[in-house]
């Protein structure tokens, strides 16, 4: 079992200063294979210290170099694929297909930010184009400073690249915190870190929850910037603490994506799309499809198909290779998911498919993948983002109406549009309110296109050259030509 009593600040394992042990589990054998010493603010007055200090020498380096050791972190990742995609499996109860997305999108997302730091460097110092005669302006973009970097638990080298990859990009040193509830894929950035030869203090990681590190870390006046991924109620609190020295920050929070299906969608194609919105990650994910809106005239076809499928569906283990979904991530959240699945049968919303309909693995903290359909427009079901393999539908009857319905939200993340023709599914996808639309597609995020929300699905974007600019202060150097 291994014991993390210790954080890794410039380029140290060091003994954390905290005192209480968290537990870290298997979630599908229910047995504690890790335990963590959560950190304390003394641990970030550490870390915070050592990336200060590293940061000038960082951002000196220049653009070129630093994208070469973001190729090398890439390398190191594609080096440890299997080992990894099993410590991420094990740890986050990811089937093993899911992990070793989660790694080749880490993978792609270093080496994107690789090129874009050799692109930084080529355009520093660039004459910036204006009107009046006899006045010379150049612009460059300067690393925000340091960074503060926190990760959920549901995708942990991801949702860690998307923010260390751009950041470290831009000439910033880091102080990162992975989740408490799966600290052991994101292991590997320390060692790498070591293994490539990168600065010390450059990345700096602490193990600990929200309190110990969290909390302490979005306060500390020696970060200029925040970039946080979680909930809503974390990332206001993470807002809050920012506003103290005006600094900068960016919030990745949750959604209550919908899937449209249009009329003239093929209803077997349909399905696989629908299924792959909501129970990839047994629905842990915050840009999940969990609202099916779909047009009545295909919408008994559809609840069959998905029925079917949904019964198809092999949970278990998931480092079998059989398995298609494996367990909730934590007992904790698997609870959070089932006192909305007691709140459905309060509600008496009819399910297509739900636990009555399955028998559930006799061990792992599994939810049944659940569809309820004709779910009211104000139940807390339809509103609110539930993290969990529960699919949730509406009938409409046009597609106006499919339009009004999608946006009829708080969120804003991503949306999905799926019909037999695709310049149609296109232009309905303008109309709607979300980050990320896709059509006749599911969950495909290209490190190049911006990922972030409209509404309370965030501030800020992640990926693609908003990703860099989240963590650069442009400035211009104006006088006489
Ligand atoms: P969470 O908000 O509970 O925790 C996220 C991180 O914040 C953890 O590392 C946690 O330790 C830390 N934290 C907790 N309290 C803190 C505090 N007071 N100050 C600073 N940090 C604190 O979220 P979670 O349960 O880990 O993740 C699930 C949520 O994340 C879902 O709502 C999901 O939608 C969202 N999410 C969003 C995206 C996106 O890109 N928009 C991606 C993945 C997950």
């Amino acid at each position: 079992m291994h014991k993390l009593d210790k954080q890794f600040i410039n380029n140290h394992w060091v003994a954390s200063h905290g005192q209480r042990r968290l537990a870290v589990m298997d979630p599908f054998r229910e047995e504690m294979i890790a335990e963590i010493t959560a950190g304390d603010a003394a641990d970030v007055e550490a870390a915070v210290a050592a990336a200060r200090q590293a940061q000038p020498a960082w951002q000196a380096l220049g653009g070129k170099a630093r994208g070469d050791y973001l190729d090398a972190f890439a390398e190191a990742l594609s080096a440890r694929r299997d080992e990894l995609i099993r410590v991420s499996s094990t740890n986050n109860g990811k089937a093993l297909m899911e992990a070793g997305i989660d790694l080749d999108d880490a993978i792609a997302c270093y080496r994107y930010y690789a090129g874009q730091a050799r692109a930084l460097e080529a355009r520093q110092g660039r004459l910036v184009e204006h009107a009046m005669e006899g006045v010379e302006a150049r612009c460059y973009e300067d690393p925000a400073g340091v960074v503060g970097l926190i990760a959920p638990w549901n995708f942990p080298l991801v949702t860690s690249a998307w923010k260390l990859a751009p950041a470290l990009a831009a000439g910033c040193t880091a102080v990162f915190k992975p989740s408490e509830v799966t600290p052991l894929p994101e292991l590997a950035l320390a060692e790498i870190a070591l293994e490539i030869g990168l600065p010390a203090g450059v990345i700096n990681l602490l193990h600990g929850d929200g309190d110990g590190i969290g909390a302490p870390l979005t306060q500390h006046p020696g970060i200029d910037k925040l970039s946080f991924t979680g909930s809503n109620a974390v990332g206001e609190k993470v807002m809050q603490a920012a506003a103290h020295g005006a600094r900068g920050v960016s919030l990745e929070l949750g959604g209550k994506s919908p899937i449209l299906v249009l009329d003239d969608a093929d209803v077997a194609k349909a399905a696989d799309w629908v299924m792959a919105g909501i129970f990839f990650n047994s629905g842990q994910i915050c840009s999940a499809t969990s609202r099916l809106i779909v047009h009545e005239a295909i919408s008994e076809s559809l609840y069959a198909a998905l029925g079917e499928r949904i019964d198809a569906l092999t949970l278990g283990d998931p480092l079998d290779e059989a398995s298609d979904m494996g367990p909730m991530t934590s007992a904790r959240q698997r609870d959070a998911v089932q006192s909305y699945l007691a709140l459905a049968e309060r509600e008496e919303l009819e399910a297509v498919r739900d636990a009555r309909h399955r028998r559930l693995p006799s061990q792992g903290y599994f939810v049944a993948p659940t569809l309820y359909r004709d779910v009211p427009e104000d139940s807390r079901l339809w509103r609110e983002e539930i993290f969990g393999p529960v699919l949730c539908a509406r009938n409409v009857t046009s597609e106006e109406e499919a339009i009004a319905l999608a946006n009829d939200s708080a969120f804003g993340l991503a949306a999905t549009v799926i019909s037999g023709d695709a310049e149609r599914a296109k232009r309905v996808g303008r109309a709607l309110r979300a980050g990320s639309i896709w059509f006749n597609t599911e969950q495909l995020v290209l490190p190049e296109t911006g990922w972030g929300g409209f509404g309370i699905s965030g501030i800020g974007r992640e990926l693609g050259p908003w990703g860099l600019a989240g963590y650069l202060e442009v400035k211009h150097i104006v006088g006489p030509a």
